[in-house]
Order: structure tokens, then C-alpha cells, then sequence
């Protein structure tokens, strides 16, 4: 057995991916009348839900509709999560469900087609059926097993807005589930309260920095646009395969300076979920403005997935020290449809290595449960610009690939500025070090055991 030190994921949902290993998974999923059979084996469910389809993983390349739902169940209520988490298509039952539940809504803002994007989802998720205080322990500690598999002890998670209940009934029951020792993953939470509503509430109550035990409140998280591959990320020019979508902005710029500045105010740091070349603008405007007039003299704000961020936005970034924390497991999906969306602007996407020469902070992570949260598939897609979903198409921009030394140390000692850390001494042993194989080889080692503060938390079975 070989020792080496335990990763550290600086961006992932950790209650959404225990919530999302209990529902329905469609990742592997390559035709529509394969995910309608497979939706049909549970239509004795009160309510269907799948999670994890990918247009671009089925032979028709198109998102399913409300009818073929409807070809499944008339009766039962059934919605389908993209795997990016921000598209959403429903039957007709959820969506008159929909319509019926939120009558105080505009009607117009519910889609007689049945596709819900971004800010539009909670009135997807509305209608779910709230989970009880025990359904969130049981998904909290699905959550910690998948961490401990992986390696990972640490982590940085944006779990307030997994469901539509109150933040504070998420806080309470991730520290009912570290009291009682029912999960050991250190928790910085990324708190996501998109209005000034709820922030001011949170700042009000005194949570801004609070620190638990293992759970401590970190950043402010925003969404600043969607995702390339729902073409909801706001673009400067139209997708190249939508000629009429520019993406979606979730805030315009007042909003957004607004929030980070009262973020600012109560000491806490921004880290922005930002995508399109459009959003990328917008975000480091309201950043440089902030960080101007702030009072603070170091901050830790930092951009989440900064796929579309060009040398000059790097410079940007640099000269006012916003890191990035990045998902390079992203390409292993994202390689079969960038070109299609981008064309020729994908000489300048995922230039996550020239950041990283550029002296800003980069920290890894695979906002699981979009991507697996296994850091040696991240690692090798980092090093090699490839993707194990899609071998065979070429690396993307192979001079922005890392070394192992450089992966390693955005994985570990990097992402300690994104968990407000000094150091980290959790370790595991796995079967090979990454360091004594190649490349092709690092996806498959094995976590044979994971150890926090000197306890063995797991233990691969049959050793
Ligand atoms: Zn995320």
C-alpha cells in the first residue's frame, strides 16, 4: 500500500449528490427509447424522477419532449434533471402540477412545452415533495461514503438551494450529521443565496465566517450564467449551432455588485459561478468594482469554472488576485460538443494551466454530482486534455495540459485557500501512487483506505 495525502474538492453539491445517487441515473443513457423504457420500470413511483441525461450521449442529439414523457405516464408526474443541473424537462401531469401549484405565478412563465431552464427550475422543484429531516441525513451521509471512496476528506459545497427549504434546515442537519459522527467529511459551505433578501437574513443572524467543527460558512456563491452545454451560458456572439441564443444572465450588473459588495460588507467572499465570455465580463466588472472600494484588505473571491475566460480576463484576474476554481473532469463531457457550440472561440476556453502559470490560485474540484467526484479521473483529464466518455476525439489545446506535480498541488495545497485551511494531513493509501504509472493509467487507482485525524474512516472491502 502507498500513502499519499487526501484531495480536497473545492466546488461540489455534497447534499445534491447523495440526493442524486438516490434518483433515477440516465448518465448512461445513448437513445431516447432507451431512457423511456428505463423510466417505465419505475411508473409505479407517486413521482419520476432521472437525473444525468446529456443530449449529446444520445444517438439523436436532441433534449427529449413533453409528449415522449407522456408516452411513459399520463398519470404520474415525471421530470428529468440535465446532467448540468441547470435544464429540466417534465411530462404534461408535472406540468399542470406546475401550473396548478404556482398560481400566484405569471403563466406565461411556465412552458407549455415542458422545458425549464435556469432561475425557472424552482418551479420544477417546487412541486417536489420537501424531504424530511431524516431524508436529508440519509442523502448527507450517501454523500460522505461517495467522499471516502474517493479519497476526498475535504470539501467546498453549494448545498442551500438542492431543495426549496430553508437554508438554515440544511445547516441544522449537516451539523446533526457530523455530531453524531454519522459523516466525516470537513464541510466550507458555499453559501447560495441569490437575493438580498436572504442574505440579509443570514448576515442579520450572524453566520457570515461561523465556524463549526468541521463545518464552516465560507464564500458567498452566485450563479452568474448556465451551462455550455444546455446553451445557457451568456455568450458575447450567438451558440454556433443556435444562432438566435445568447445564453442567460442571471443577474443584471447593479444586482450582482449589489449582493457581492453586502457579502463584502460582513467579510465574506465571493466565489461565482461564471461560464460564457458575456457572463466572464460581467462578473469581474462587479468584482474589480468591489474589490476597489472594499475595506477588507485580502479577500479570497474566486470565479467557479471560468471555462470561457480569454489572456486578458486572465490578466484581469491576476492583477486583482481572483482565483479560479476549476473542473478540468469537465472536457470528458464537454469534448463531444464545445466545437459545435463555439467554433473557432474554443482556442480560448479551459485555459486552465495558463492561469495556473499566470500565479493565480487554481483549485480542482468536478462539481460532483455533474461530473464523478473521483479525483483521479480529473487528474488524468487535467494532464492529458482528453475525455474517458470519448477517447477517441483528440485532446483539446494539449499545450494547457498540467504535470502531475502542478495537478497535484491545485488539488491539495491550492484548494486549502478555497476551504480556509492551513494545511491538510488527511491521507489515504491507495494501490499504485500516480506518480509510478502512466498517464492512461491514473483513472484506475484504487482509494484502499482513507484516514482522518489518525482514523481509518474506509476501508476498501476485500483487500
Ligand atoms: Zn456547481
Amino acid at each position: 500500500m502507498n500513502k499519499m495525502p487526501a484531495f480536497i474538492d473545492s466546488h461540489c453539491h455534497f447534499l445534491g449528490m447523495g440526493y442524486s445517487s438516490t434518483l433515477i441515473q440516465l448518465q448512461e443513457v445513448s437513445s431516447i427509447p432507451e431512457l423511456l423504457d428505463l423510466l417505465r420500470l419505475h411508473s409505479d413511483q407517486s413521482m419520476i424522477i432521472g437525473r444525468g441525461w446529456n443530449q449529446e450521449n444520445l444517438i439523436e442529439k436532441r433534449i427529449p419532449t413533453l409528449s415522449e414523457l407522456d408516452k411513459v405516464s399520463l398519470d404520474v408526474p415525471i421530470l428529468l434533471i440535465r446532467t448540468c443541473g441547470h435544464v429540466v424537462i417534465v411530462n404534461s401531469k408535472m406540468l399542470s402540477k406546475i401550473q396548478l401549484e404556482g398560481k400566484r405565478l405569471d403563466p406565461s412563465s411556465v412552458p407549455e412545452e415542458g422545458l425549464f431552464v435556469e432561475e425557472d427550475i424552482h418551479l420544477v422543484y417546487n412541486c417536489i415533495p420537501k424531504p424530511t429531516k431524516s431524508d436529508l441525513l440519509r442523502y448527507l451521509k450517501i454523500a460522505d461514503q461517495i467522499c471516502l471512496e474517493n479519497g476526498v476528506t475535504k470539501v467546498a459545497s453549494d448545498d442551500f438551494c438542492i431543495f426549496d427549504i430553508p437554508y438554515e434546515t440544511v445547516i441544522e442537519a449537516i451539523l446533526e450529521a457530523q455530531d453524531s459522527g454519522q459523516i466525516h467529511t470537513s464541510i466550507t459551505e458555499q453559501v447560495n443565496l441569490p437575493s438580498k433578501e436572504l442574505l440579509e437574513d443570514f448576515i442579520k443572524k450572524g453566520y457570515p465566517n461561523k465556524r463549526y467543527s468541521k463545518f464552516k460558512i465560507g464564500p458567498l456563491k452566485l450563479l452568474a450564467d448556465g451551462s455550455l452545454g444546455g446553451r445557457t451560458a451568456a455568450l458575447h456572439k450567438p451558440y454556433s449551432d443556435d444562432l438566435n441564443n445568447l445564453g442567460v444572465l442571471n443577474f443584471n450588473d447593479e444586482e450582482l455588485v449589489e449582493l457581492i459588495q453586502m457579502a463584502d460588507d460582513a467579510g465574506m467572499d465571493s466565489a461565482i459561478h461564471v461560464i460564457g465570455d458575456k457572463a466572464t465580463d460581467q462578473v469581474l466588472k462587479a468584482l474589480k468594482a468591489v474589490i476597489s472600494s472594499s475595506k477588507r484588505e485580502t479577500h479570497r473571491h474566486s470565479l467557479i469554472h471560468a471555462q470561457m475566460v480569454n489572456m486578458n480576463q486572465i490578466e484581469t484576474m491576476k492583477k486583482y488576485h481572483i482565483g479560479a476554481i476549476v473542473q478540468p473532469i469537465f472536457l470528458n463531457s464537454d469534448l463531444s460538443m464545445i466545437k459545435d457550440r463555439l467554433q473557432d472561440r474554443i482556442q480560448e476556453t479551459y485555459l486552465f494551466h495558463s492561469m495556473y502559470q499566470s500565479g493565480i490560485t487554481v483549485g480542482f474540484s468536478t462539481d460532483c454530482p455533474v461530473e464523478n467526484l473521483n479525483p483521479f479521473e480529473n487528474l488524468f483529464v487535467s494532464m492529458s486534455r482528453t475525455s474517458l466518455k470519448t477517447p477517441k476525439l483528440k485532446p483539446h489545446l494539449l499545450n494547457e495540459s498540467f504535470r502531475l506535480e502542478e495537478a497535484l498541488s491545485c488539488y491539495i495545497s491550492s484548494n486549502l485557500e478555497y476551504i480556509y485551511e492551513q494545511e491538510q494531513i488527511d491521507y489515504i493509501m491507495v494501490d499504485s501512487l500516480p506518480n509510478e504509472l502512466e498517464i492512461a493509467k491514473i483513472p484506475s487507482i484504487q482509494v484502499l483506505q482513507t484516514v482522518i485525524d489518525g482514523k481509518v474512516v474506509y476501508q476498501k472491502l476485500n483487500l
